[in-house]
């Protein structure tokens, strides 16, 4: 008997594979199976290339199941061109999960899971492991000797493939740090070295681990037995440890245990700059293989990454936000590092929280999730009180290092050498004398935030954006930080054409100056966005920083997470006033956790550390409970505050964001969505409003606050306008967005 063509089950019945597509549009579409397709293979989560918009072009789709035709009327099917995976390489618990992303944040479903996929399995390419090309000794390189008035940098790649037998790809070698291909040719020239085609790197065997581990100290012993008791099962863990307490040594702890219990563990940390130290400190430690995810790398390493945790192949994950949706083969721990930090929170296209989606996926997968801080999130906290996450205390600082001494300096009628007070000065000159660092810490770059003209009182401003020009003096520019407009540096004021335009206020360029000036003899490294722009450059800045080659550090938050900086015994905050000031209700918390932040890097070891506050403040009342009583004692007083205006975490929030070429647009259809909001009563609309900056990069910008003290109202509201939305006269020439949970209301 001749076997049915395996495609009469769709035509006949009438069902269609219905597929979602990379855009943001919040349906899905149908289509027909390939010609001689096999329904077995129809699993959700599997890529299907598809015809898709004009001129027949076409785009990678995700399969959500098969159904009936929603297609109206004779519009004749597409048939899907093919079909790119034999089965689905998110298992169907993560692909839950992203169906549950697309609900909780309203955000179009095709986006939400292509965000899930690494760039290059997006565009369509094969799964299939490929080879990769190593570079290796030959059996002349392994027997010959490593010195022999060789060139440093031949010595240098001969060390590193001495490590490794299986020898080393490419995208490995390149860290480096310089351009080791012209000495790979020398050496295979020579014989001593020579490309194999292998496995790629994530599955070679790793060299062998150096560091041993600490001994724990009882807070950490009871914290890693705490988690390992509920190994196997959903538990979330707020670790609170005060800097330098060893939480990372929690961490390895764990993940040690994971790994020989044969599954998983993925590490989620704030920033990229954060992943080389850590990744050294875990490479140090574990033989296991290890895959690193982050924005710093190239496509092709992240696909491999996303990959060999996929397969099975890596037992390791170190990554930023967008590797918490890596499918895991036997997935153990998640391990969110610095839990407060809102980089975890995207803040652009699909608006995710990485802390919230791996607490999601800890709850479905059934393992526990860990999340660190020294200055947990006052939602985290609210959560330990709920009964909701397991409180782990870390009180102590490990080994012989104190908690450092704050002091309050009033700069209110003192002089100030460019910001600098007359007793951070003299602190300065001390710790310097005493052979130890120093490291400053101002969240403000480029040399002045303002120029003005002292005849007429005029201001630099951007033509595009409520904001005014910075003014960067070493390029001898003027540059908007909101939309990358730039110009030269002016010399005569363009109002009045006298030549008296001076800067005002302070930037890192600024202040490293004047430390130039006060400190001839110092060695003042700036680390901001400016400096580093460099690929690479800070790493080698911190390496400078460890080796003792800086003796002053001057910096943005660049320099206050999460580095450990032995050497630094004195930290001077500049200006902390800026911070107490804003119209966000977060404004406080995040001063208060950039504080303790900053401070944690003074007396890291077996120095005291001293931290000096410059303000204008000194009887502010948030200020006076973090210095007097700590983090804890600010934070469950800001609780209360928060609970009695019930702010979040005592309601939940979702901010609509509107902009628009002309005026009047966005506050017209925010204005619209409140009218139609203004049937229910349960959920509070607050707006519209203008944006912080009404205008950026020429757009003019209103934003619309929805607050609510149950969570199910208020995503029923959002859920309803995003439905009539389209609708509405203004939605064609209006852009917006809908920011769930909100950490920002820029
Ligand atoms: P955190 O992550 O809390 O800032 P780290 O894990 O980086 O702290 O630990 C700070 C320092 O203390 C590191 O140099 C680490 O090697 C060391 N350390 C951690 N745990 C211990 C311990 N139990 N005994 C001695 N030193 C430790
Ligand atoms: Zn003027
Ligand atoms: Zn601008």
């Amino acid at each position: 008997m001749m076997p049915e063509p395996h495609d009469s089950l769709f035509t006949t019945v009438g069902l269609v594979l219905k597929i979602a597509v990379p855009y943001p549009l919040r349906r899905s579409f149908d289509y027909l199976p390939p010609e001689g397709f096999d329904p077995a293979r129809l699993r959700p989560g599997i890529r299907v290339e598809v015809p898709f918009g004009k001129h027949s072009t076409s785009c990678i789709g995700y399969l959500l199941g098969i159904g009936e035709s929603e297609t109206e009327g004779n519009v004749e099917l597409k048939k899907a061109i093919s079909v790119l995976d034999d089965e689905p390489l998110i298992p169907a618990g993560d692909f839950a999960i992203l169906l549950w992303a697309s609900r909780y944040y309203h955000h179009p479903l095709g986006e939400v899971i292509a965000t899930a996929f690494p760039v290059l399995l997006r565009l369509g390419h094969p799964s299939a492991v490929e080879k990769e090309r190593l570079l290796c000794l030959t059996e002349t390189g392994r027997a010959a000797s490593a010195q022999g008035g060789r060139a440093p940098r031949q010595i240098q790649l001969l060390q590193t493939l001495r490590e490794r037998g299986s020898g080393f790809a490419a995208h490995e070698l390149n860290a480096l740090g310089w351009d080791w291909r012209p000495t790979a040719r020398i050496l295979i020239g020579k014989g001593i070295a020579c490309y194999q085609e292998g496995p790629p790197a994530a599955q070679a065997q790793q060299a062998q681990p150096t560091a041993h581990p600490h001994l724990l100290n009882t807070a950490q012993q009871n914290a890693v037995d705490a988690v390992l008791e509920k190994l196997g099962g959903y538990q979330a863990f707020l670790l609170q440890g005060v800097t330098g307490s060893g939480k990372t040594e929690v961490y390895l702890r764990l993940v040690e245990k994971v790994l020989a219990s044969g599954l998983q563990a993925m590490i989620l940390v704030p920033e990229i700059n954060l992943t080389p130290q850590l990744e050294d400190r875990f490479r140090a430690r574990f033989a296991a293989p290890m895959a690193v995810f982050h924005s710093g790398l190239n496509e092709t390493a992240r696909c491999r990454a996303w990959l060999a945790m996929q397969r099975g192949e890596a037992s390791l994950l170190l990554g930023t936000r967008s590797a918490v949706f890596t499918p895991l083969a036997r997935p153990g721990l998640i391990i969110l590092d610095e839990e407060h930090d809102t980089s975890f929170k995207q803040q652009e296209s699909f608006r995710f929280s990485a802390r919230d989606v791996a607490m999601m996926r800890a709850r479905r997968l059934g393992i526990p999730v860990l999340m660190g801080s020294a200055t947990p999130s006052l939602e985290s906290l609210a959560n330990v009180l709920r009964g909701r996450h397991t409180l782990l205390a870390l009180p102590e600082r490990t080994g012989v290092a104190v908690p450092p001494t704050f002091r309050i300096v009033d700069i209110r009628k003192q002089w100030l050498n460019e910001g600098l007070s007359p007793v951070l000065v003299t602190q300065i000159g001390q710790t310097l004398a005493q052979g130890a660092q120093v490291l400053l810490f101002l969240n403000r770059r480029g040399f002045a935030p303002t120029l003005i003209c002292h005849a007429c009182g005029w201001v630099a401003e951007c033509k595009r954006c409520d904001a005014r020009l910075v003014i960067h003096s070493a390029e001898r520019r003027l540059r908007c930080h909101h939309c990358g407009n730039e110009q030269p540096l002016l010399r005569d004021c363009p109002n009045c054409q006298t030549a008296d335009l001076r800067p005002l206020g302070l930037g890192t360029e600024r202040v490293e100056l004047a430390l130039a000036k006060l400190f001839p003899k110092a060695r003042t490294l700036r680390i901001d966005r400016d400096s580093t722009r460099r690929k690479g450059s800070l790493e080698g800045m911190l390496e400078r920083i460890k080796a003792g080659e800086v003796d002053i550090l001057l910096g943005t938050q660049m320099l206050a997470k999460g580095h450990h900086f032995p050497n630094v015994t004195l930290v001077g905050v500049l200006d902390m006033d800026g911070g107490l000031f804003s119209l966000d209700f977060r404004a406080e918390e995040r001063t208060a956790q950039l504080i303790v932040q900053v401070a944690g890097r003074a007396g890291r070891e077996k120095r005291p550390g001293l931290v000096l506050l410059q303000t204008r403040q000194p009887d502010h009342p948030l200020l006076r409970k973090l210095i007097r009583e700590g983090y804890g004692a600010f934070a469950t007083a800001a609780l209360q505050e928060r609970r009695e205006a019930e702010l979040p975490p005592y309601s939940h929030q979702a901010l609509w964001r509107a902009d628009a070429n002309e005026a009047e647009l966005p506050a017209l259809l925010l204005t619209r969505l409140v009218e139609l909001a203004a049937g229910q009563t349960e959920v509070l609309a607050l707006g519209p409003v203008p944006a912080p900056m009404p205008r950026q990069a020429g757009r003019f910008r209103q934003q619309l606050l929805l607050q609510c003290t149950e969570r199910k109202p208020l995503h029923e509201l959002v859920e309803q306008l995003i439905r009539q939305l389209p609708g509405l006269p203004e939605a064609k020439r209006v852009r917006w967005s809908v920011d769930i949970d909100p950490v920002d209301l820029y």
